[in-house]
């Protein structure tokens, strides 16, 4: 289907065919005649798949007829999504496709001082992109008007209820006018997505794209067979082969990514990390580096990293396997966005197996395994060379060590000194 099928104004298209884009993709094609229709929509897509311009085209088409016929400044659409760094994306995806319009939009998140996001308010805008905490802090200080308000976007909305929004959602959604359209994107449908849309949309068509829950076909899948101790080695390994140009890491915990980066700095590899603990400042500098190609690997944890959009990532290492499938369908959707192929690769240590086999019975595919000679369950545990420092003993097994010795009465050290 070409583009203008889709009734978008010139202004619109001008600017899609300035980011290069060909033709419409699959939830391009089959949200946006629904959406300018004025139907309530919930679209289940995989991230990757262009679902943010599914609603940024038509809801600025929207907008910009009303301005033309001169309906005064406003909030006349609101955007929610789980993350800051969602939201500042969203808002630059905005910004781009709208640039030949005359219409304003801002964002509200927290992690920056609120003093420029007042001012950009105070401005007037008819767009605002928001996380649910900080827009419900600005409600509560009645820094916003929402009674011009006609369109509301959830987006990932299943990653905002994994987030504990639910409560804030709810509160936001009750201070909106009830005539408006709203339209939620998910890449998973639950029961309690589902659930949602029963409350929130009205008569809403649904477009799924894909299978539920199943990761973007353009990305090649495998898992390493590797023990706990040789991930680092392993993962140095793999970024010394030349076609690992942009790698995405993914760590479960803020301290792990924290070690991780720093065992990676020390092995001269470009880094940067992305992690809920950074400032905001630090988060975009971070991916700024990543997006310039200034770093080679962006460590990051699942949270701050869902739904954030680089191009040309080429790997997604699972560096610890997550925990859920949906987890793991967000991080491969990293790579391989819009038709690009990508590689996603998942360390599995002997300990993670089980979850292997939950994702694969999740996602109705056995993923290829993989070993690296050295690198397998059967490596041995390489003997310290003459002069070298033997290798870091385990810390579950020094920490149950430590427990024994305190468990010892307190002469017990001496005692059983004693009998040597
Ligand atoms: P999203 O799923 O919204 O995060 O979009 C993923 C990527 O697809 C972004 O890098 C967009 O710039 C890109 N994209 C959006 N629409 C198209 C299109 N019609 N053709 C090619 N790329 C697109």
């Amino acid at each position: 289907m070409p583009f203008r099928n889709l009734g978008l104004e010139a202004e619109i298209l001008r600017a899609i065919q300035q980011a290069g884009y060909v033709c419409p993709t699959p939830v391009q094609a089959a949200a946006i005649p629904k959406v300018r229709q004025g139907h309530d929509l919930i679209a289940i897509a995989q991230t990757g798949t262009g679902k943010t311009a599914a609603f940024v085209w038509p809801m600025l088409q929207r907008l910009s007829q009303a301005h033309r016929q001169g309906t005064p400044c406003g909030i006349k659409a609101l955007i929610l999504a789980p993350t800051r760094e969602l939201a500042v994306q969203i808002m630059g995806n905005i910004r781009a496709y709208g640039r030949h319009l005359p219409l304003r939009v801002a964002a509200i998140h927290g992690g920056v001082d609120e003093a420029a996001q007042i001012k950009a308010l105070h401005k007037g805008v008819h767009m605002l992109v928001a996380t649910p905490g900080r827009l419900l802090d600005f409600l509560g200080r009645e820094k916003l008007d929402f009674q011009p308000l006609e369109m509301l976007v959830l987006d990932e909305a299943d990653r905002m209820l994994d987030m504990g929004f639910l409560r804030d959602i709810e509160a936001i959604v009750g201070t909106l006018p009830k005539r408006r359209q709203t339209l939620m994107f998910s890449a998973t449908l639950s029961k309690e997505i589902e659930s949602l849309a029963r409350r929130f949309l009205y008569q809403p068509k649904m477009v799924q794209i894909g299978k539920r829950s199943n990761p973007a076909d353009t990305v090649d899948q495998c898992v390493y067979e590797v023990p706990a101790h040789l991930k680092n080695a392993l993962l140095l390994e793999l970024l010394r082969q030349p076609k690992f140009t942009k790698v995405l890491v993914f760590a479960r915990m803020k301290d792990g990514a924290d070690r991780l980066t720093n065992f990676l700095k020390l092995a001269q590899v470009k880094v940067a990390k992305l992690h809920s603990s950074r400032s905001q400042e630090q988060r975009l500098q971070a991916l700024q580096d990543f997006k310039d190609g200034k770093a080679q690997v962006l460590v990051a944890t699942d949270i701050v990293a869902r739904g954030i959009d680089i191009d040309g990532v080429s790997h997604v290492v699972n560096y610890d396997f997550p925990v859920n499938p949906e987890d793991y369908v967000h991080r491969i959707g990293r790579t391989g966005r819009a038709a690009a192929q990508g590689d996603a690769i998942s360390f599995v240590p002997k300990q993670d197996l089980n979850l292997l086999n939950i994702l694969e019975l999740s996602i109705g595919q056995r993923l290829d395994r993989k070993r690296l000679r050295g690198f397998d369950y059967h490596a041995p545990i390489p003997a310290p060379a003459p002069g070298e420092k033997p290798p870091r003993r385990d810390w579950r097994k020094r920490t149950r060590e430590m427990e024994v010795k305190k468990s010892l009465p307190s002469t017990g050290g001496s005692r059983a000194r004693d009998k040597r």
